[in-house]
């Protein structure tokens, strides 16, 4: 939506790249979030059921989604294990930075500890700005600490947005601008799938390419398909008491 190719989009030759929801708990509620992930999640991947459905062969890029991934008790556990093989190209880190730290010395040395290549993808929306006024200086904060840190690091401000409410949640549209975080974000209207199943108004998710795969808490593995992924987060939930 600001005209330019998306960061992170795939090019010819990107490392297959496994999605990785190491949860479906989450410290915030999105109401239409794409995972069904939500506070009630109570479910948490395994790391040796990961280190099973990490590709055989080749290169591969990890992403760490959720849910929250943060909130995983081995979290670190999961970037160790990217990092510890050499095929591994690069982390992708994508959170809704609750629980990152808000001073700068400790917020730069939590970055670090990531290690290199790394994406840090940090959620933006309705629901997040209302409930963390201070939302927009944490990825201000973020996008400065990973170019202080240096090369081969890559900040992204995932930008969501309700198509057809409050003008297209022109106050997001207008808080990433004020902010300066235009360059690094990625904005989007939200798509029809997870607990956003029922909006009839807006589009089904649209991957654009298909070399990856998405695994579920419960270490199920659903390929490229989204929907398929949704709705076994949703069944994930639907199960737990
Ligand atoms: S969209 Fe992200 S931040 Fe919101 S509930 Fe889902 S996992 Fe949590």
């Amino acid at each position: 939506m600001n005209g330019r190719l998306p960061l992170d989009h795939p090019l010819p030759g990107r490392p297959h790249r496994v999605y990785a929801a190491l949860t479906n708990h989450c410290n915030r509620s999105c109401p239409w979030c794409s995972t069904c992930s939500s506070p009630a999640g109570d479910s948490w991947l395994d790391l040796d059921a990961l280190k099973r459905l990490i590709p055989d062969e080749g290169a591969f890029e990890l992403q760490l989604e959720g849910g929250e991934p943060t909130l995983h008790p081995r979290f670190w556990d999961f970037v160790a294990l990217g990092r510890a093989d050499a095929r591994c190209r690069r982390l992708v880190l994508c959170t809704n930075g609750v629980v990152l730290p808000r001073t700068p010395e400790r917020l730069r040395a939590w970055l670090e500890r990531l290690g290199r290549p790394l994406t840090v993808k940090l959620s933006f929306n309705h629901h997040l700005l209302e409930r963390d006024p201070g939302l927009p200086a944490l990825a201000v904060a973020v996008r400065d600490a990973l170019a202080a840190l240096g090369a081969e690091r890559v900040f992204v401000l995932n930008v969501r947005l309700r198509r057809g409410c409050a003008d297209d949640d022109r106050e997001v549209r207008e808080a990433v601008a004020r902010a300066g975080l235009l360059d690094s974000a990625n904005i989007f209207f939200l798509q029809r799938y997870g607990f956003a199943s029922g909006e009839s108004s807006w589009d089904p998710p649209a991957p654009v390419y298909d070399r990856f795969s998405l695994v579920n808490p419960d270490g199920s593995v659903y390929g490229p398909d989204l929907q398929a992924r949704s709705e076994g987060m949703r069944r994930l939930l639907s199960a737990e008491p």
